[in-house]
C-alpha cells in the first residue's frame, strides 16, 4: 500500500518534505497538507494529484486517504498536532524539536504511553546522515577506545529575523543534544554556556556566538560552538576524541577548484543542501518502517530528553552557571 501522508506546516521544511515525498522517495504520497497560511498551503499542494488543502491540522489528519502525519509546523504548534495525531492513532514523523519545552514533551509521552505503543518519531536527521552513522559505529565498536571529548561546531550563514538568544539552544543546539546522546549512548548530565562578546555582525540583542558545554553520564565532555551569523555558510562538524584516536566529520567535500590565484571548495549555504541526503534517508526510512507497522529512529523519549537538556541550557545561558539536567523516570515503553 502507498502511505498517504498529511503534512502539517508548509513553510520551508514542510514544503521541502512535500517535494521529497512527491518526487524523491518511494512508497508514499502527499494526501493532505495544512498550514495557517492558506495561500502557502495551496501553492505547495499545486499539481499534487488528490492532495487536499486545509488550514486546520485536525481536518488534514481526518482527510480521506491519510495514514500517517508529518509535522513541520513551528515548534510551539507541535504539541497540539502530536496529541491530535495520537488521538487518531496515526504514526507521526515530527520535525525537531518534539516540543520547545519539557513539560509539553512529557504530555506527549504520556499520551503515547496511554496508547501502549510507539507512534512518534522525531526528525533528528543527523541520525540518518552517512557520516554521522559512520562516526556512531566507530564509537560503538570501540575503534576509538573510550570516548573522552566531542568537539562540535554548528554554524549558519545568518539567522532569521525572529531568532532569539534562547533559540540558539532550543532550535539549534537541540541537534547536538540529540547527537551527543546518540553518538555516545550516554545521557547529558549538565550544561554550561560561555558567552563571548556578541558578533557586531549579528542582529542587535542576539548573543551570538556561544560555547555550550555538556558533561555526560559516562564522564565525557562536549563543547558546542553555536554561531548562527557566521556569514560564510552552513557548517556542522564533529570531532570525537577517544583513548585510542580521533575521528572527525563534516569537513567540506566536493571538487576543489583553482581559479584567480586561489584554491578551494564551495561551502553549502544552508541545511537543505548539507543534509539533503540525510532528510531523504530519514523520510524514506520512516515511510518504510511505517508501512511495516514499525517505528524506528529517535523516539518521543529522545525528543523529551533533548528538551530537558535545552531547558537546562537556557537556564545556563541566563545564569552563567553549570546547570544539572534532571530527567523524569523513563517509561517502560522507551526502554
Ligand atoms: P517556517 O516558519 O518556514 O514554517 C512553519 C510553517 O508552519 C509556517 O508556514 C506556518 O504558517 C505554519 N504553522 C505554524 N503554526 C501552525 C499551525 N498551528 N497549524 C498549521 N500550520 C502552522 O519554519 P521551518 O523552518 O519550516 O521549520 C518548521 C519546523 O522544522 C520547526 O519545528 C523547525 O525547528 C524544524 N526545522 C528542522 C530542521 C532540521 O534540520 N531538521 C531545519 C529547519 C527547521
Amino acid at each position: 500500500m502507498t502511505l498517504g501522508v498529511a503534512v502539517i506546516g508548509t513553510g520551508r521544511m514542510g514544503a521541502d518534505h512535500v517535494r521529497r515525498i512527491d518526487s524523491v522517495i518511494g512508497g508514499a504520497r502527499v494526501a493532505a497538507v495544512a498550514d495557517l497560511d492558506a495561500d502557502r498551503a495551496n501553492a505547495v499542494a499545486a499539481g499534487i494529484e488528490g492532495c487536499s488543502v486545509h488550514t486546520d491540522p485536525a481536518a488534514a489528519m481526518a482527510a480521506p486517504g491519510v495514514d500517517a502525519v508529518l509535522i513541520a509546523s513551528s515548534g510551539p504548534a507541535h504539541e497540539p498536532a502530536l496529541l491530535e495525531a495520537l488521538a487518531h492513532r496515526l504514526p507521526v514523523l515530527c520535525e525537531k524539536p518534539l516540543t520547545p519545552d519539557p513539560a509539553a514533551a512529557l504530555r506527549v509521552l504520556e499520551a503515547e504511553r496511554r496508547l501502549g505503543r510507539r507512534l512518534v518519531q522525531v526528525g533528528f536527521m543527523r541520525r540518518h546522515d552517512r557520516e554521522y552513522q559512520q562516526l556512531q559505529l566507530l564509537l560503538e565498536n570501540g575503534t576509538l577506545g573510550h570516548p573522552l571529548l566531542l568537539h562540535c561546531r554548528h554554524r549558519n550563514a545568518s539567522s532569521p529575523s525572529f531568532f532569539t538568544t534562547e533559540m540558539l539552544i532550543r532550535d539549534s543546539v537541540v541537534h547536538e543534544a540529540d547527537a551527543t546522546r546518540w553518538l555516545l549512548g550516554q545521557e547529558i548530565t549538565s550544561v554550561q554556556v560561555l558567552r563571548p562578546r556578541p558578533s557586531s555582525l549579528a542582529p542587535q540583542g542576539l548573543g551570538d556566538p556561544q560555547l555550550v558545554l555538556f558533561e555526560t553520564s559516562g564522564g565525557a565532555v562536549v563543547d558546542v560552538e553555536i554561531f548562527v551569523n557566521c556569514g560564510f555558510g552552513y557548517e556542522v562538524r564533529c570531532e570525537a576524541v577517544g583513548e585510542r584516536g580521533t575521528a572527525s566529520i563534516g569537513g567540506a567535500d566536493g571538487p576543489v577548484t583553482r581559479s584567480a590565484g586561489r584554491a578551494g571548495r564551495a561551502i553549502p549555504q544552508d541545511f537543505t543542501v548539507r543534509f539533503a541526503d540525510a532528510y531523504d534517508r530519514e523520510v524514506q526510512a520512516w515511510v518504510d518502517a511505517t508501512r511495516q507497522g514499525r517505528v524506528t529512529g529517535a523516539s518521543a523519549w529522545d525528543g523529551y530528553a533533548a528538551a530537558e537538556v535545552c531547558e537546562a541550557g537556557v537556564r545556563a545561558q541566563r545564569s552563567g552557571e553549570r546547570i544539572p539536567v534532571q530527567l523524569a523516570d523513563r517509561p517502560a515503553l522507551y526502554a
